[in-house]
């Protein structure tokens, strides 16, 4: 229904809908070509010079347009292309959305429970979609957790921040239940 506001964080739904993803672009480690995942969706991908907003959503006739600011990394632009597309299919209610550096949201997620449940959603697809558990489970990724070098690797493999991956891997492996 348009407009829908999730109440709660549907953990389960989003985990159906990567692993649906993965499987439906034959991905089978990494890193997940989330650019071409998108394409496929019939989503366009511009980079801009944006400022401090990190990315934004804007539906078409014809999809969506996704933009993403030019100055970003590689690893921050592909989480950044993730949580767009986590709004695209998750939250058809927004027409327009501009996401603000989402990172400090992503930062208090377990902290803050006023953090906005759509920015939640985005962000926790974002990282099971470029993060996979069971992609982390065949590269033993658990011994990462506490080796700052070898989280370092594991980014570089998985095509995302280290700050990403660190904190992929203190959800999934930590006392932490994913965010
Ligand atoms: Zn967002």
């Amino acid at each position: 229904m348009a407009g829908y506001v999730p109440a709660r964080v549907r953990y389960s739904r989003i985990d159906a809908i990567v692993r649906d993803l993965l499987d439906d672009h034959d991905v089978v480690g990494p890193a997940v070509p989330v650019d071409g995942i998108a394409r496929a969706l019939g989503l366009e991908i511009k980079e801009g010079k944006l400022g401090d907003v990190s990315g934004m959503l804007v539906r078409t006739d014809a999809g969506a347009v996704i933009g993403v600011n030019s100055k970003h990394s590689e690893g921050r632009k592909r989480f950044t292309i993730a949580h767009e597309l986590a709004h695209f299919l998750l939250h058809t209610g927004l027409l327009t959305h501009v996401d603000r550096d989402f990172r400090v949201n992503y930062r208090n997620e377990e902290s803050s429970q006023a953090t906005n449940v759509e920015e939640i959603e985005a962000n926790y697809f974002a990282a099971s979609l470029l993060m996979p558990f069971d992609f982390l489970e065949m590269l033993d990724a658990e011994d990462a957790v506490a080796d700052d070098e070898e989280a370092a690797a594991l980014a570089r493999t998985f095509g995302v921040s280290q700050h990403a991956m660190s904190l992929r891997l203190a959800n999934v492996y930590g006392r932490y239940k994913p965010f």
